[in-house]
């Protein structure tokens, strides 16, 4: 059973098919620039060649024919034929308040999906182009949906109203909805087996940090408060959106610059978080460096002169990180074990070090030397002593969705 994984952005598709028997990567790539000029980047795990290169893709349909072209080719290819694809998993950034799991597609999850344009108007577009254009390439492969959202179906009403006039939720569906669901799933399920928690009232709190970033308070398995909102703009400050800051700046923001509301959402949208405070870069790994921070271990060179702004946005990052943490210790009336996920959260020492030093107070302790290893698999750099287990697990949300998809075409 071959399953292909799907996350189609507005722009961009990304793929991965997948053996499901070993759940091993049968190939992955990447088209870029849709609807502008078009760039495909593919890799097949056969030892056969790889593509990188710009081809015409004026549409997401082109976009997956080429995908099909180079998966079955004799050059690049993996499979004979499209007959060994035997299912689609879509990555779904919205599933608003109807879907509390993964959903085979058909008219009526497209329907719903629509409806959640509302929600997510700049992503879920994207989404239906990519199931869309699967529908029309591959019309009797079933289509499954896996939504960022669903994971979040568990957190109680006090944690998702919003504290604005009741009839927004009613009649308009804002709630908190998080995103990130299939990466704090995963991560969370694997401490669970990793440490035997199964059934335990464990308390974990998940830290996915990448390019956004988000945390979820996960009791016994289930995710009960997390910190992206009704869009994924709000909670921690990520590499250029703001998270949570006092909602009257879009009022003051626009009298400054003259902006309306769409412009200056776009400002915090694009040109805050990390980047907002240093001015040069959302990525990590420059910033780090730029604050002095040796690339390997995370540990800051004393000899060095740090850039003072890089330094504030890293620490303006951290001290938010450590402080959701805190108040999710609340909201889980403890905490058993913290892991770090994603991008950052896997291969930034220097983050995981400074977080866990604010969070000293409630019992978090790292090992230096084991936080200073690249972690590529489970790896677990909690200190001696620590009434906290720190664990840093390498996401894997294409695998979730593949694992989803396999499960909803078996029954
Ligand atoms: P993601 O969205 O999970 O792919 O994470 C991407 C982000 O992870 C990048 O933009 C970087 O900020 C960060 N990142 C990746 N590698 C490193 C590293 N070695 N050190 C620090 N940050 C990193």
């Amino acid at each position: 059973m071959n399953v292909l994984v799907i996350n189609a952005g507005s722009s961009s598709l990304k793929y991965q098919l997948f053996n499901m028997q070993t759940e091993t990567i049968l190939a992955k790539g990447n088209c870029d620039r849709i609807g502008i000029d078009g760039h495909l980047k593919h890799k097949p795990s056969n030892g056969k060649n790889a593509f990188d290169s710009d081809i015409p893709l004026p549409t997401h349909a082109e976009a997956i024919a080429a995908v099909i072209e180079k998966l079955t080719s004799d050059d690049y290819g993996v499979i004979s034929s499209l007959s060994e694809i035997n299912a689609v998993g879509h990555r779904a950034v919205h599933g608003g308040r109807k879907f509390f799991g993964s959903a085979l597609i058909d008219d009526e999850v497209i329907d719903i999906l629509e409806d959640c344009i509302r929600l997510a108007p700049l992503h879920i577009p994207a989404n239906l182009m990519g199931i869309r254009a699967c529908q029309k390439a591959m019309p009797n492969v079933p289509q499954v949906a896996v939504f960022d959202t669903a994971f979040h179906h568990t957190i109680p009403e006090h944690a998702y109203i919003y504290p604005i006039p009741y009839k927004y939720y009613e009649n308009n569906d804002i709630r908190r909805y998080g995103f990130h669901g299939t990466s704090h799933r995963f991560v969370s399920a694997i401490a669970i087996e990793h440490l035997g928690l199964e059934g335990k009232n464990s308390k974990i709190i998940t830290c996915h940090l990448g390019n956004g970033s988000s945390l979820a308070a996960v009791l016994d398995g289930k995710s009960i408060d997390t910190t992206m909102g009704v869009t994924p703009l709000e909670g921690i400050p990520m590499g250029t959106r703001c998270g949570s800051v006092d909602p009257s700046l879009i009022d003051v923001i626009s009298s400054i610059e003259g902006t309306s509301i769409k412009e200056t959402m776009d400002i915090l949208n694009k040109k805050s978080g990390v980047l907002g405070i240093n001015g040069k870069s959302s990525d990590f790994r420059d910033i780090e460096l730029a604050a002095g921070a040796d690339a390997d271990t995370g540990f800051v060179d004393s000899s060095a002169t740090p850039d003072k702004l890089a330094k504030l946005s890293l620490d303006v990052f951290c001290y938010q990180v450590a402080k959701f943490i805190g108040s999710y210790v609340v909201s889980l009336g403890g905490l058993d074990v913290l892991i770090f996920t994603a991008g950052i959260g896997e291969n930034s020492p220097y983050v995981r070090r400074e977080v866990c030093s604010l969070l000293e107070g409630i019992g978090v302790y790292i090992d230096e030397q084991k936080n200073a290893t690249r972690a590529g698999s489970l790896l677990d750099v909690t200190k001696d002593g620590s009434k906290v287990k720190v664990l840093v697990i390498p996401t894997n949300e294409e695998l979730v969705i593949a694992r989803d998809t396999m499960e909803l075409i078996s029954k």
